[in-house]
């Protein structure tokens, strides 16, 4: 098959040496002869693996004492009502920055008060809403550090009066974050640290038990933290890749490398869309992402999308596809994309210039 360049939005991309490893532990886990989608989750085999994956999350994110993180099912979806169960009291706000911010928005409202603070639909979320305040009688503040869709993100940990907390599904180690400044922390893995069907939670430990519903059993982050990510079968093969591409992570310099990496391709491919006459970004420039970067066909050039998809695809670009909420196109470079995937994304939009002049 020929070289094929993976710029899904998700289930992402994941370094070849997890993929590896992952083979022989699909035959073998361990030298045990029981392959890992057979382990016990009660054996000292998998309770290592265990461990290690959240030795690394606590390493490479510097996490400090004052968390804990578990690693659920359910997708980041189902996070948008732990979120609501675990700290909603009387009131919270939201940034309203894309369709996954709203979801998250949604569920609370199902379970209080929740509001939109501010929003960027007037601009179909092609911007990062700015010059609000941040009121201090609410539980908490709810923000979308990336918003996958869109190409936006917000890139600074922000000062935040009230608990502030943060979906970072598609942004989670592609740059160093100041972890104490959340209370909470999650998102899916499969946009950017392992494959689909588990979801990582950062958890502030003194930020639970403050309020007064009764929180089921599986939905309350404590039962977690306690149980260490195991009160129920854990998706054991998920966490093993998770912990196979953060120990690549680890091995190539950690999230500060990962994150110069990350803003060189992310550098290159902006250059070319501004530079090249046949597209122009959808998302403000101040608030691009360094992660999914979107692009639509330059005013005029617009008939000529199809060909450059298909031109794109026969030079082995796969998952350009822009979201039907925005079209045209959209490159996910997370973090096992490489420069090399995204000068061969650029050199296409290059010859597809040079063919259409
Ligand atoms: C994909 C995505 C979600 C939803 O994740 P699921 O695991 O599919 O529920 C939530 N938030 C963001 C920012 C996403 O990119």
């Amino acid at each position: 098959m020929a070289k094929v360049h993976v710029f899904n939005a998700g289930p992402c991309l994941l370094p070849e040496q997890a993929i590896d490893n992952a083979i022989e532990a699909l035959k073998d886990f361990k030298g045990t002869g029981v392959s890992v989608l057979s382990i016990s989750h009660r054996t000292k085999e998998w309770e290592e693996t265990m461990n290690e994956c959240r030795a690394l999350w606590k390493e490479l994110l510097h996490i400090p004492d004052t968390h804990e993180v578990v690693f659920l099912g359910g997708g980041a979806s189902l996070q948008f009502l732990y979120v609501a169960m675990n700290y909603l009291e009387k009131k919270a706000a939201y940034l309203d920055t894309g369709v996954w911010a709203h979801k998250a928005l949604q569920q609370a409202q199902g379970i209080g008060e929740a509001y939109a603070l501010a929003c960027s639909k007037d601009k179909n979320y092609s911007y990062i809403p700015k010059g609000y305040e941040i009121p201090t009688d609410i539980d908490y503040f709810h923000i979308t550090t990336n918003n996958t869709i869109y190409g936006t993100e917000i890139k600074e940990d922000m000062d935040c009066p009230v608990p502030l907390i943060a979906d970072m599904s598609s942004d989670i180690m592609s740059r160093p974050v100041d972890v104490s400044k959340y209370d909470l922390i999650y998102g899916g893995a499969q946009k950017n640290v392992g494959p689909a069907g588990v979801i990582f939670a950062i958890i502030k430990k003194d930020s639970l038990g403050k309020v007064s519903r009764y929180i089921p059993t599986m939905l309350d982050y404590r039962t977690h933290i306690e149980k260490e990510s195991m009160f129920n079968t854990p998706p054991v093969f998920s966490i093993y890749m998770m912990t196979e591409t953060l120990k690549w992570l680890k091995s190539i310099g950690g999230v500060e490398e990962i994150h110069r990496r990350n803003l060189e391709k992310a550098e290159i491919l902006y250059n070319e869309i501004d530079r090249n006459s046949m597209f122009v970004g959808t998302a403000a420039k101040e608030d691009r992402s360094i992660m999914n970067v979107c692009f639509v066909m330059a005013p005029g050039k617009e008939a000529l999308q199809d060909e450059f998809m298909a031109y794109a695809k026969s030079q082995g670009m796969v998952g350009i596809k822009g979201h039907r909420s925005v079209g045209g196109f959209r490159a996910s470079i997370y973090n096992a994309c490489t420069k090399e995937d995204v000068e061969a994304l650029v050199k296409c939009m290059q010859e597809f210039e040079a063919k259409n002049l």
